[in-house]
């Protein structure tokens, strides 16, 4: 576990001993320091990128225009990027220019909140200029600088604020707060794909429920219509174990029954939801039954499940789901034992849709137990079933 660790210590003293610094920085210390351990490691060095290449056999240039270079080493990959300063922003979203510098102080004043603003060198020593030590032991969400000034040059930290409080059980320090109020307007401006990423990780996070409340109350929800009705339920109703999809699936139910299309899910993503929207709103008020749970599977009807039971505990019916689904006596068409080979061997049907049709009422009279899964009995039935057909079709004629 502590290999990737030592690895980068290796990067971080290659990088020295060619007269550059270099430090571990961002959410890899804050959690190193917490802890915990981060899937990705940053690390911030006053070499520039071409130096940083040409040190190391294994790179590859992520992120040239932001002096981002990805050193590959002893199966571990570290983002490696050059003190930077970042100027002014007209869109709230993106420096207008980037800078390198050779100062680590001015590089880690770019960064979000003091939390994130931590820079550990090779040996492990810390330099923290902005308290972010402090506010790590308080769990103290706080922004470097002027609160409102950082909002302003870049929107999307108001997102990332949520997201700290939903992983690590952060509060927003109050004159950051007020920050985030005073400049949620400026959501409007972040891209759809963007604030999907971060509403991504604020679910997903073991505190998304203290998240949820903390939005509600910024009045950021004001510019998230879609999810707005459903966020402030979930902060008031919560907390609730819920998948991505599940999330996306309640809030769009109780906001206007439609998936934003400017927010770029995936197409997976979005049939996901779709079904379980459906699926939920049609057992909003029924109760599963077998053939439910047999087209839709178990996993699609727990999801729509967990939604509706959200919405209203005494509507769960998880048990009810899952006896159902240890019971079915097939889970697909193929099971079936009898089927449409079966059929073209045993009779001269040869329309397709007919067949289908015939394949559909084997799995009915199976799944609900009018049938065993028996050979004989299917075989039977089916053939019953094509000399009815025969007699109303002569009774037309
Ligand atoms: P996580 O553990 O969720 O990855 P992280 O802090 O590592 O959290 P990243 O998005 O990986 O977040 O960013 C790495 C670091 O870059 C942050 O810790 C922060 O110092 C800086 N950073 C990232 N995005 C911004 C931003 N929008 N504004 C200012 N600094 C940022
Ligand atoms: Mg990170």
């Amino acid at each position: 576990m502590q290999d990737d660790l030592e690895t980068g210590k290796k990067v971080l003293r290659t990088l020295n001993e060619n007269g550059h610094q270099a430090y571990f920085v961002g959410g890899f210390v804050r959690d190193f320091l917490l802890g915990g351990r981060s899937s990705d490691i940053d690390i911030t060095t006053s070499a520039t990128p071409d130096e940083v290449t040409r040190l190391f056999p294994g790179t590859k240039a992520t992120g040239v225009k932001y002096g981002t270079v990805t050193v590959f080493l002893d199966q571990h990959s570290f983002e490696v990027t050059t003190f930077r300063t970042d100027g002014e922003s007209k869109d709230a979203r993106h420096p207008d220019e980037v800078g390198f510098t050779r100062s680590l102080e001015i590089d880690l004043e770019r960064r979000d909140f003091t939390v994130n603003a931590l820079a550990m060198d090779a040996d492990g020593t810390i330099r923290d200029l902005f308290g972010g030590r402090a506010d790590l032991e308080n769990k103290i969400l706080r922004a470097i600088g002027d609160p409102e000034r950082r909002f302003r040059e870049d929107a999307l930290r108001i997102l990332r604020a949520f997201r700290f409080v939903a992983k690590l059980d952060f509060t927003i320090e109050p004159s950051t707060f007020a920050g985030i109020r005073a400049h949620r307007d400026l959501l409007e401006g972040v891209s759809g794909e963007r604030v999907l990423t971060e509403l991504k990780y604020i679910v997903r996070s073991p505190y998304a429920a203290k998240a949820y409340a903390a939005m509600a109350a910024s009045g950021v929800l004001d510019y998230l219509s879609p999810i707005s009705a459903g966020v402030r339920f979930l902060a008031v109703r919560g907390p609730f174990k819920l998948s991505f999809e599940e999330f996306a699936a309640l809030c769009f139910m109780l906001g206007d029954k439609k998936i934003p299309p400017h927010w770029r899910f995936s197409n997976r993503e979005r049939e996901a939801i779709r079904k379980i929207m459906d699926l939920a709103d049609v057992t909003e008020a029924d109760p599963f039954d077998v053939l439910l749970v047999y087209v839709n599977g178990l996993d699609l009807c727990l999801a729509a499940n967990a939604v509706n039971r959200a919405i209203d505990p005494a509507r769960d019916q998880e048990d009810a789901i899952r006896a159902m689904h240890a019971a079915l006596p097939i889970h697909k068409t193929c099971e079936l034992a009898f089927k449409g080979d079966d059929i073209l061997a045993s009779t001269p049907l040869r329309d397709a849709r007919v067949i289908g049709g015939i394949i559909d009422d084997l799995i009915y009279q199976v799944i609900t137990g009018r049938l065993q899964n028996e050979y004989t009995q299917l075989r039977e039935h089916t053939l019953s079933l094509i000399r009815r057909m025969g007699e109303r079709h002569d009774g037309r004629n």
